[in-house]
């Protein structure tokens, strides 16, 4: 029998297969084939061949041998994933709840960066061959090649100056020969004193800080709480350069792609090279090189969207959370995790520093600085010296606009002196688009989405109203579906659009530029328009909260902000603190570097303790009362949350699974449970949904509590959907 044959437990292994299965698989290997924990694999799973990666758990014995497949595939020229790497992915599978293998996907996610990029032809000059004739071309590209390295034909062509066809003649003369070259070499490595930039006082010591954690032990989390321009990303790079110097990997994270490119540039300057970049939009071939570059330790340095925590790092030793409070930092679909925490949670699995910087920080950062656990490293003053904006708040009850207008007279003031001065004034709104909801003034029908529930909003420059949730749109009609009446429909409320032809209206002879993730042309155009922002090429910006995270734009002096109370009627616990952060953000990128910055808040709520904390400045005082009010209701990070989301095609059937679903909680004092409840986006792309929320103290295991209930709980059928969300941030 093969079960009492001793070398059998060699030729089984187990694999981490990217699907939602909450175990490890268990395949034959090859013969003549090893593999070890970590080591990456194909398998035959169902009809497919998928990519997965063995595991360090006991591979099933019991299973029959004659029913097992064999694992097709050993990549052996890949690295091994290492240990630390399958513990964070077993340490998020068990946080989040979420199947291991489909935190593992996150790791593989370029399948391309398995297979060594094919090598491209070249050419080298054969040494003493000359040429029969000798042209002035000819001579050229003999001069180009004279320190005897290889060239690609195209590379060597445009050096030289001549077409392909003169380099193709010398290689039929054998004075070339055509050589392979390696796809990409190794990018150049960061030169650590390229520019260094004279730090002031405060951003010394905060290196110093910074440079302490990195010989302590167990690494730990520094939290540097700096005001807008005050010149953290130079702080950061002091540490990062250190890190590099002994020989570290390092992981910046951001918190929106639209960033990167400013930040790239910003690298650039004062390292000497670009840094590799790591999100959603870079070509499957810069993935490939970047996740190979990442675990072969070529790559030194990646600047990367929350996604990159999952790169194979050789000799990770350092990350930066940038905006650290930023709630897109948490994923909300597939594996839900916050990129901010994993990112603790990885330095202290493998022991090297994290730090998180922020200029309005996170409550529960804040709170983990108070309780000592983080190091707080505080910069209350701009590097320029240059003052905070002065702010002041509008009172669009007494001092609005008239009817059918959203900048109030006070506004357009200042926008006119601003303009006048030579500066850039930025109007901020959180809406896309023309106008939030479209309705018929005869009938009053209003126009929804068909698969969720949630108002289309119309864009204007697109000729569409388009759901925000699903991404359905189709064309204005030209009468209301409802009653047919012709001219009858009327936008109601602002979107960035909107504000932008009031703005063209009033002042026709500024160069206005809408900065929205939705506008015609995709990221390679926002980044030109960020650019032309930040070089001064456009003198009133009108933008979504994507101008409001990090960038500096220089000549940026004025700040409107049309709707300061937006964020405050959500209910989210965190509402208050969001609207502060992002006001304050926002605010913040007015006078930046010179000083002299103004910020103009239209609000209905001018006594709300948010609006009023931002005016004073009072910005601790804020927070202390925000911390106050969750520790009294126990809300994070005193207590924690944890939602449970079903979904299904039907509604009624959806609902009644959530009760029963409810019904069968294990009761325990310390957990409260709220719900179900309708949530407040009802429908999303067709499918219903009722939220259930559970409440427990801070030491609690809510994750054990939760792995128990939806164990014995009614299991999901007719195409129900239960997603946890451990922490949730969202909670619509
Ligand atoms: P933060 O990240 O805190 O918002 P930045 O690091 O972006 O601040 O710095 C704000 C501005 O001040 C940038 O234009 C930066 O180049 C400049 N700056 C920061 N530190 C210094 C310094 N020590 N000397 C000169 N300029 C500085
Ligand atoms: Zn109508
Ligand atoms: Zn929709």
């Amino acid at each position: 029998m093969l079960f009492d044959d001793p070398d059998f437990q060699e030729t089984i292994a187990s694999v981490l297969v990217p699907v939602a299965v909450p175990v490890a698989y268990t395949y034959k290997v090859p013969p003549g084939k090893t593999v070890v924990p970590g080591t990456i694999v194909k398998v035959p799973l169902g009809t497919r061949e998928v990519v997965g990666a063995v595991w360090d758990v006991e591979p099933d014995a019991a299973i029959n041998p004659k029913k097992l497949k064999s694992i097709s595939r050993v990549y052996d020229e890949t690295l091994p994933l290492d240990d630390d790497l399958r513990r964070f992915v077993d340490w998020v599978a068990n946080w989040t709840l979420g199947a291991p293998g489909m935190v593992l996907r996150m790791v593989l996610r370029s399948e391309e960066a398995l297979e060594p990029e094919p090598p491209v032809p070249g050419v080298r000059r054969i040494e003493g061959a000359e040429p029969d004739r000798s042209t002035s071309a000819r001579q050229r590209v003999l001069a180009t090649m004279e320190d005897g390295f290889a060239w690609t034909k195209s590379g060597l062509a445009h050096a030289a100056g001549v077409s392909p066809s003169v380099i193709d003649g010398l290689i039929s003369q054998n004075v070339l020969e055509v050589v392979s070259l390696p796809a990409a070499p190794p990018p150049p490595k960061p030169q650590l004193d390229f520019a260094r930039k004279e730090l002031t006082a405060a951003q010394q010591a905060a290196v110093d800080r910074l440079v302490e954690t990195f010989d302590k032990p167990g690494g730990g989390v520094s939290l540097i709480d700096g005001v807008t321009g005050s010149g953290k990303t130079e702080v950061y790079f002091e540490a990062l350069a250190e890190a590099l110097r002994r020989d570290r990997q390092v992981l910046v994270l951001l918190p929106e792609i639209a960033l990167t490119e400013q930040f790239l540039r910003r690298f650039e300057q004062r390292f000497g090279v670009y840094p590799a970049e790591w999100h959603s939009e870079i070509t499957t071939k810069k993935r490939a090189r970047v996740w190979r570059g990442v675990a072969s330790g070529d790559v030194r340095v990646v600047i990367g969207a929350r996604s990159a925590l999952f790169l194979p790092f050789r000799e990770l030793g350092l990350i930066i959370v940038d905006e650290e409070h930023d709630a897109a930092f948490k994923q909300d679909d597939r594996v839900p995790y916050s990129a901010r925490d994993m990112a603790v949670v990885r330095g202290h699995l493998s022991k090297f520093p994290v730090v998180l910087a922020s200029a309005t920080p996170s409550v529960e950062s804040h709170v983990n600085a108070d309780l000592g656990r983080y190091s707080l490293i505080e910069l209350p003053e701009r590097a320029s010296g240059a003052a905070l904006p002065d702010l002041q708040a509008v009172d669009m009850r007494q001092d609005g606009p008239e009817r059918g207008r959203w900048l109030a007279p006070q506004l357009v003031h200042a926008i006119k002196d601003t303009f006048a001065a030579g500066d850039q004034s930025l109007l901020f709104l959180n809406r896309r688009g023309y106008a939030p909801l479209t309705l018929c003034r005869t009938c009053g029908h209003r126009f929804q989405c068909a698969h969720c529930s949630a108002w289309l909003v119309e864009h204007r420059f697109q000729k569409k109203l388009v759901c925000h949730h699903c991404g359905h749109f189709e064309s204005v009609p030209e009468s209301c579906p409802s009653c047919q009446s012709t001219d009858s429909l009327v936008a109601c409320g602002p979107g960035v659009e909107r504000i932008a032809e009031e703005v063209s209206d009033l002042f026709p002879q500024a160069r206005t530029l809408v900065l929205s993730s939705d506008i015609a042309g995709g990221p390679e155009r926002l980044k030109r328009e960020m650019k032309i922002v930040e070089e001064g090429g456009a003198d009133i910006v009108i933008g979504t909260q994507l101008v409001a995270k990090g960038h500096n734009f220089p000549k940026m002096k004025l700040v409107g902000v049309i709707d300061a109370d937006l964020g405050l009627a959500h209910g989210d616990p965190r509402a208050a603190e969001k609207t502060f952060q992002l006001l304050a953000q926002v605010t913040g990128r007015a006078g930046r570097v010179t000083g002299g910055g103004r910020g103009i808040l239209q609000t209905y709520n001018a006594d709300h303790p948010v609006i009023k904390a931002l005016l004073s400045g009072e910005k601790k005082a804020f927070y202390a009362a925000e911390i106050e009010a969750r520790r009294a209701a126990g809300l994070p990070p005193f207590g924690r949350l944890a939602a449970v989301v079903v979904s299904g095609p039907d509604r009624t059937f959806a609902e009644g699974y959530a009760r029963a679903l409810a019904r069968a909680a294990p009761h325990d004092q310390a957990v409260t449970l709220l719900g179900p409840a309708e949530a407040a986006l009802a429908m999303v792309r067709g499918r219903y949904r009722f939220r259930l929320l559970t409440m427990a103290p801070r030491q609690f295991d809510l994750q054990s509590y939760l792995r128990q209930w939806l164990g014995q709980g009614p299991k999901p059928t007719r195409g129900l959907r239960v997603q946890v969300d451990i922490d949730p941030q969202n909670f619509l």
